[in-house]
């Protein structure tokens, strides 16, 4: 029976005494086909590992150790720990680990776990922590080839958006940095047990190993993207002297336009090769 059947997944859940939690974020997938899409994402060498966050009652879980050699879920919710013992527990290319995805040393998790493997992420993650986690786990992009993750339409939205669109945010240059983005499909609530009030949408990252631009100092390009985006409406120099005492707004205007932008620009025109640029002249 399938995790995906209505029934099956109330009588499992109902056997055990468990109702999905709101604090952790459980919306369970109910369905089959999306579930599948979901798996089919991380990439086409099933020779990999899989870490995947939030198994819930081992939906994805299930589909992922169909496709891909190894699996290993980490669930915070200890109360799931019989369920998924019970739904994924006899296969041999799953371990479940019961943590807060948030507290985790990736590196030294995925060393643990998957020596010597190729690993992808895959999850259908929790929405009170989306973009804390994708920081997370991008901040580590070199220890994955790919993150397959289902979040909240919007975000999906502003993760992927292009220079100078309404959705254009930090996050977006943040993501740009550590990967290529790409949103795959949207999730419509139906898909959920209990049903979100929101639709959701599937985004792919495939991590680079070597970020797109060469940065000499990426802390302070990450610096100077959170300025700008902070006062987005305000021109970019008025908005990252907001954000220092280092140099003064004489000082940063005049290499904004070193920089080769206009002195008027505002923070949300500039991609991220703009920021790099931008950030190998002027410290704040
Ligand atoms: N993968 C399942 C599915 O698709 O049906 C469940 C997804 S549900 C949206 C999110 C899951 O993440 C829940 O099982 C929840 O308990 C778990 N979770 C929430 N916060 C977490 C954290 N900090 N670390 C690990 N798991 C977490």
């Amino acid at each position: 029976m399938k995790l995906t059947d209505m029934s099956y997944a109330h009588e499992v859940m109902a056997r055990h005494g468990i109702a999905p939690k709101k604090r952790y974020g459980q919306n369970f997938l109910t369905s089959d086909s999306v579930v599948s899409r979901i798996a089919d994402t991380p990439s086409d060498d099933r020779d990999i590992g899989v870490l995947e966050i939030g198994p819930g009652i081992g939906t994805l879980t299930e589909a992922l150790a169909d496709r891909y050699k190894k699996v290993v879920s980490v669930e915070i919710d200890e109360t799931l720990l019989p369920v998924l013992e019970e739904t994924v527990g006899y296969r041999d290319n799953v371990t479940i680990v019961n943590a807060d995805a948030m507290k985790l040393d990736l590196p030294q998790f995925i060393n643990e776990h998957f020596k010597d493997m190729k690993v992808c992420v895959c999850a259908n993650l929790p929405y009170y922590i989306t973009s804390p986690i994708i920081i997370k786990i991008l901040e580590c992009g070199y220890l994955f080839e790919s993150v397959t993750v289902m979040i909240q339409k919007e975000v999906a939205e502003r993760l992927t958006a292009a220079p100078g669109s309404a959705d254009y945010g930090a996050i977006t240059v943040f993501t740009a940095y550590y990967a290529k983005a790409e949103k795959c499909f949207n999730v419509a609530p139906g898909n959920f047990l209990p049903q979100p009030k929101v639709t959701s949408a599937v985004i792919r990252m495939e991590t680079y190993k070597n970020p797109p631009v060469d940065v000499k100092n990426a802390e302070n390009m990450q610096k100077i993207i959170k300025a700008a985006f902070e006062q987005r409406r305000k021109m970019l120099a008025g908005a990252l002297a907001a954000a220092t005492n280092r140099v003064s707004k004489a000082q940063i205007a005049e290499k904004i336009t070193e920089a080769g932008l206009s002195a008027d620009v505002r923070g949300e025109k500039l991609s991220l090769e703009d920021f790099a640029r931008l950030s190998d002249i002027l410290e704040i």
